[in-house]
């Protein structure tokens, strides 16, 4: 271990690595780029991160906090210090009846069967539940299938508590205005922190409020929209936290309130020939109210060849155009008798629209096939793209629902005119999009559409009034678009609000406000054969 290790090893109980290997292990997630840190650690107590971070504040070293390394944007990788909490910060504290209470590096996979257990379950955990952590989940205020009833994790964050760029660990939970002022009038790092963005976003109430995309989920820049509310008169830092990647501060715990298992549950499946019915058919079934709603564009249905044999959709599919779309849609009741009603309601109206196929299943019976389908589409359209050297990198945008008939077409040309083969794949619902392009993207040829391409698609999620993310947040990804998608003075704030909490930009550099798209685009990752190609 060289002496930069070896110093902070007798400094923290957990353990320290500076080892080629061990480096290499994590200088990916699940995005197109790739950075090699100096140093990995894995803290045993909070007291380790404490250290870690007054190491990096009087050492010029920065951090990237990591669970699992799932993240699509660059978020969990970078080149100073990685702190991996997966080795030691892995306990869960409490299960109640409402809430669970755990450390960051604890797998979704323990929690969720002792969820269940309880006849619970998280409101948004995200597809790759199987790999990644409840750190993550929080960080990174992901979405999941069933979103569209609960939105995204930040609606259910009721505490946490992070280290803060002092060192310190604080605990943040929604204070009255009575609570914040006690905040405010101490003078410490807390009291400044807690009067320094109150003034921020109290002097520019309404551009904040206005700057919230119109859509049903965003995750995109900084949430200040959502932490001070003048007419409720309350004042919440778990809102900015939940989904920042950890651009402010290290979650080092949180408590997250849990949602009852679903009684009764039905799954349909419908098809439409071409997109322009798309509207139509969106508004038809949000009438019904539905649990969950998924959509995949034929590429994307062609790609997930599982799912096609796993459902028996031949008759459904038979006389498929090439330009159509698949739906899932989930429906819940607390009665079987309800549930058939619920059904037959549906169906009755998704058959009186032109140009759908509807099928139905008896009660449940293909529902766990279709859902387990659906929850490996993503890591299956990766694999794939990967085979091409390919990755997600216009994968999350969120547009108003009303507008995916226009939005999706607009994708599907501009897709067109950069030749960028891919798959759609689209929470219908609430209008979040995954495109997953399919082809050599990271190519010399490919590489120099990057920019004017996402240039175009911010434009158009702009003039929708929409966000660059709906659940994969910005990382290096979308944080270089966030000026654009903003504007300069929405932007400003977000500048401004990382500055409060870390201004020494130890925390998570390159990411969000702080990311550029030349230093992004110099840390793609890119196999060495595509230089040529
Ligand atoms: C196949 C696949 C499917 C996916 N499906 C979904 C989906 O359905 N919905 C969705 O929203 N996302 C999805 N994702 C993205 C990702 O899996 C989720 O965002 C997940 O919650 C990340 O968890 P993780 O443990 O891997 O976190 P990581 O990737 O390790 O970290 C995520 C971010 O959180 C930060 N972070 C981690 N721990 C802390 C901490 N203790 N304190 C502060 N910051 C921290 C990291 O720095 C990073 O910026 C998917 C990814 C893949 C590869």
């Amino acid at each position: 271990m060289n002496t930069v290790g070896a110093g902070l090893q007798n400094s923290i109980e957990g353990d320290v690595y500076t080892d080629a290997a061990t480096r290499k292990a994590v200088q990916r997630d699940a995005s197109i780029f790739s950075l090699t840190p100096k140093l990995v650690v894995y803290p045993k107590t909070v007291a380790d991160i404490s250290s870690i971070v007054t190491f990096a504040k009087h050492s010029g070293y920065s951090i990237t906090p990591r669970g699992a390394g799932t993240d699509m944007t660059g978020g969990a990788i970078g080149g100073s210090i990685i702190i991996d909490t997966t080795r030691y910060l892995t306990t869960v504290r409490e299960i109640t009846s409402s809430h669970v209470t755990a450390e960051p590096g604890t797998p979704l996979r323990v929690i969720t069967p002792k969820l269940a257990a309880a006849q619970r379950q998280f409101a948004s955990a995200p597809t790759s539940a199987h790999t990644s952590t409840f750190g993550g989940m929080v960080a990174n205020n992901a979405g999941g299938v069933y979103s569209l009833q609960f939105g995204n994790t930040n609606g259910w964050v009721r505490k946490m508590k992070v280290v803060l760029s002092d060192g310190n660990e604080y605990t943040l939970t929604p204070l009255t205005h009575a609570q914040l002022k006690r905040k405010m009038r101490q003078d410490t790092f807390e009291g400044r922190i807690y009067t320094q963005l109150y003034e921020l976003i109290e002097h520019n109430y309404d551009t904040i409020k206005n700057a919230r995309p119109r859509v049903p989920r965003s995750n995109s820049g900084y949430a200040l929209w959502d932490v001070w509310d003048r007419e409720s008169g309350i004042f919440d830092l778990t809102q900015l936290f939940t989904g920042s990647q950890g651009t402010l501060g290290i979650i080092t715990e949180a408590s997250v309130e849990t949602v009852s298992l679903p009684a009764h549950t039905a799954t349909l499946l419908a098809y439409i020939s071409s997109l322009h019915s798309l509207d139509v058919i969106v508004q038809t079934i949000m009438r019904h109210a539905p649990a969950a709603f998924e959509g995949f564009d034929e590429s994307g249905f062609r790609a997930n060849s599982a799912l096609h044999t796993q459902l028996g959709l031949a008759s459904l599919l038979k006389n498929r155009t090439g330009k159509g779309m698949f739906f899932g849609i989930e429906l819940q009741a607390s009665s079987e008798e309800a549930l058939i009603q619920k059904v037959g309601a549906l169906r009755h109206d998704l058959k009186r629209v032109k140009k759908v196929k509807v099928d139905v299943d008896p009660i449940g019976a293909h529902s766990t096939a279709f859902w387990r389908a659906r929850r490996s589409a993503l890591a299956l359209l990766r694999a794939q793209a990967q085979a091409f050297h390919g990755a997600p990198f216009i994968d999350d945008l969120a547009v108003p629902p009303v507008a995916l008939g226009v939005v999706l077409p607009k994708v599907q040309s501009l897709l067109r005119q950069y030749a960028l083969p891919a798959s759609i794949h689209s929470h219908l619902g609430d209008g979040v999009v995954h495109i997953i392009p399919i082809g050599p993207v990271l190519s010399k040829k490919h590489r120099a559409k990057l920019a004017p391409l996402m240039r175009d698609l911010t434009t158009i999620v702009k003039e929708h009034g929409g966000a660059l993310s709906g659940e994969h947040n910005d990382g290096m990804l979308r944080g270089p678009w966030l000026r654009a998608a903003f504007g300069p003075e929405t932007y400003a704030l977000f500048v401004q609000t990382k500055e409060i909490f870390d201004p020494d930009y130890i925390f998570n550099p390159h990411k969000k406000t702080d990311a550029s798209w030349s230093y992004s685009t110099h840390h793609l990752a890119l196999p060495m054969m595509l230089d040529n190609v």
